[in-house]
């Protein structure tokens, strides 16, 4: 395991690495993130992050990643810096306003935002905190069908299998070895 921190756009040549993902607004949370917006800290892209599935332990997670603008993160950033300060790497908003009015007003830019996020380029499978990266891969055009959240799958959906597809098993639990 290496401190060397390749950009998100080198990724699927590595694993086992630290994330260039270093700001990370969680958006979901289930002991750690399980939604949100992160940005590289190589190349500045922005993306949106949804997890599309995880181990039993919820130690190992598997998120696409999906593009947004530098202008959309900033917002974000701005948007949520008027209630409380950034906490980086991993900023896990309260979500709590002082009125209604404020509150519905944040729902809806934030929903905008991620909206306007392009379509999905990665899958990465990451720890539990979201800060090392086991495995990553470009998704192609037939893949995009299977990238669903996994807290909204139904019954019917077709589950792809993630872990094998970056060339992992959900019980391998030596790859989480620590960061040196
Ligand atoms: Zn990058």
């Amino acid at each position: 395991m290496s401190q060397f921190r390749p950009c998100c756009q080198e990724l699927e040549a590595f694993s086992n690495i630290k994330s260039p993902l270093s700001k990370i607004i969680a958006l979901g949370f289930y002991d750690g993130p399980t939604s949100g917006i992160a940005q590289c800290e190589i190349c500045s892209t922005p993306y949106k992050f949804v997890m599309l599935d995880w181990d039993d332990n919820q130690e190992v997670r598997i998120f696409s990643l999906a593009p947004i603008t530098l202008p959309a993160w900033n917002q974000m950033v701005n948007l949520l810096s008027k209630h409380e300060s950034p906490k980086w790497p991993v900023w896990f908003p309260r979500w709590e306003f002082p009125s209604e009015i404020v509150r519905d007003n944040v729902d809806s830019e934030t929903d905008k935002i991620l909206a306007s996020a392009g379509i999905p380029e990665l899958v990465i499978a990451s720890n539990r905190y979201g800060d090392q990266i086991l495995a990553a891969k470009k998704l192609a055009y037939e893949d995009l069908e299977y990238v669903k959240d996994w807290f909204s799958l139904q019954p019917s959906d077709v589950i792809r299998d993630w872990f094998s597809c970056l060339g992992l098993t959900k019980e391998r639990e030596e790859i989480l070895a620590p960061l040196e």
